[in-house]
């Protein structure tokens, strides 16, 4: 099957050209100003962009937190995330402490069957002995290059000396490790003291874990990093102060990957002080929301290049379960849906708003995470050889984002009422169309080895 997308104006990651793209089994073949195949099925994409798949190297799809388990699956949520134009997630595959990491990536693979997109796996590190030292190597062999540690959930996190020997063999393997920056035992500390004064509701949430006990936790993590001479990603960087160890550190010539989430740019922690309890629920997870300065220092640094990579950590749950934390704000089950809506977002308050350029916007959803994982130029990029994942973009599209269109499957969305501009008229998961003006169609996801880091 050869499809001909035709008359548009393809987005990399240094600019925009008007260029034809031909898709064959699976993969581009040929890209110029003007290609003519007869035999080919011509969609005519003239005034629309074409972007690469975006990849989400950030989602939780049918993970248990708080003894409840994400609405969405793999197959609801990579549905929805085909349909806001992601064509790749990077799952975290989680094995229980005590798992190997084997039974942790069997696991994993068995949940992603259903998958409509295309996917990897990150690889949670969260215990450490000579099994799991071992074992890094064979997760390498198996294209799981990278790998999740925590410093904060007394269930998932490291004690820091573990962290230290796991990112010393990572050095030795050439995995990379990203990492949750927050300060477990003053956020412990915090909590204690919200419970004797009967503070339980979600306005805590935030106080609980204020922006410097990230920004702790970040220079913590980097100068580990900076002992060990390894890299390290900072996943879902939230706050300024964070921003600023992590300027220090590269000062120090340090390399430092650095991922934000949709979230983070466009919502303010005032969402924690709605009097009504799952108003506020809705928007608990970790790190919280933030203040209008830490927003507007993100988009500054994601303008100049600072951070690398925007994902979503979709991780979502209905209010049903959200009302878990009626009464006590730590049992509400973190985490937000957002699969679904990122390339609208980054497109509407970045793109249209001015404060980046499209090929900016392809550098952090699609350039910039292939290359971070390994998975470079088989995605995130538009040229012959690379799989036909294409975007075909409306840059006139208007819409409004709205729980009564989304294919999440959460019964809210963060982001209720927000106009927005551009969207998917169609995507292409390896040539084949998987949305149609909204439409999601059947496609089957495939699992994609990813290599070492090339960023
Ligand atoms: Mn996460």
């Amino acid at each position: 099957m050869k499809t001909l997308l035709h008359g548009g104006t393809a987005v990399s990651g240094t600019g925009m050209q008007k260029l034809d793209i031909l898709i064959e089994n699976e993969k581009i073949v040929q890209m110029q100003p003007h290609i003519s195949a007869a035999d080919a099925q011509t969609v005519d994409c003239t005034g629309k962009l074409l972007f690469p798949g975006f990849i989400d190297g950030h989602t939780h799809f049918d993970l248990e937190v708080c003894g409840t388990i994400t609405a969405d699956t793999f197959a609801s949520g990579s549905r929805a995330a085909l349909r806001g134009g992601t064509t790749m997630v990077v799952d975290f595959a989680a094995p229980d402490k005590g798992d190997t990491l084997a039974y942790g990536l069997s696991r994993w693979r068995e949940k992603a069957a259903g998958a409509a997109c295309d996917y990897g796996f990150h690889m949670t590190v969260d215990d450490w002995n000579e099994g799991i030292s071992q074992e890094l190597g064979e997760m390498l062999e198996q294209g799981i290059s990278s790998f999740k540690m925590y410093m904060t959930y007394p269930a998932m996190m490291l004690p820091e000396g573990d962290m230290f020997q796991a990112l010393l063999r990572l050095k030795e393997l050439g995995g990379i490790a990203g990492v949750h920056c927050e300060n477990s035992g003053l956020i412990d500390a915090l909590t204690a003291r919200a419970r004797k004064a009967g503070r339980m509701g979600p306005a805590s949430h935030p106080q609980v874990r204020p922006a410097p006990l990230e920004a702790e936790a970040v220079g913590h993590l980097l100068r580990m990093a900076q002992v060990a001479e390894v890299p390290v990603i900072i996943v879902h960087l939230s706050a300024r102060e964070s921003l600023e160890e992590v300027r220090a550190a590269r000062r120090r010539g340090q390399t430092v990957y650095v991922e934000t989430c949709p979230h983070y740019l466009l919502l303010e922690d005032s969402v924690y002080s709605n009097p009504d309890f799952l108003e506020a629920a809705k928007y608990v997870c970790a790190p919280p929301i933030r203040k209008k300065e830490d927003q507007e220092a993100l988009w500054e640094a994601l303008a100049n290049g600072e951070i690398q990579t925007v994902a979503t950590d979709h991780c979502s749950f209905t209010l049903a379960q959200k009302r878990a934390g009626r009464y006590d704000f730590t049992k509400i089950p973190g985490g937000l849906p957002g699969v679904e809506h990122r390339g609208q977002l980054l497109y509407t308050c970045g793109v249209a708003a001015g404060r980046i350029s499209e090929a900016q916007m392809c550098r952090v959803l699609c350039e910039n995470p292939a290359k971070l994982y390994g998975c470079w130029p088989r995605k995130g990029t538009l040229a012959p050889g690379s799989d036909g994942d294409v975007v075909v973009w409306d840059p006139a599209a208007e819409g409004m984002i709205t729980v009564r269109d989304q294919a999440q499957q959460a019964d809210y969305t963060p982001y209720e009422g927000m106009r927005t501009k551009g969207g998917a008229d169609r995507v292409y998961l390896r040539g084949t169309l998987a949305v149609d003006h909204g439409q999601v169609l059947e496609t089957a996801g495939v699992f994609v080895p990813r290599g070492k880091c090339a960023l």
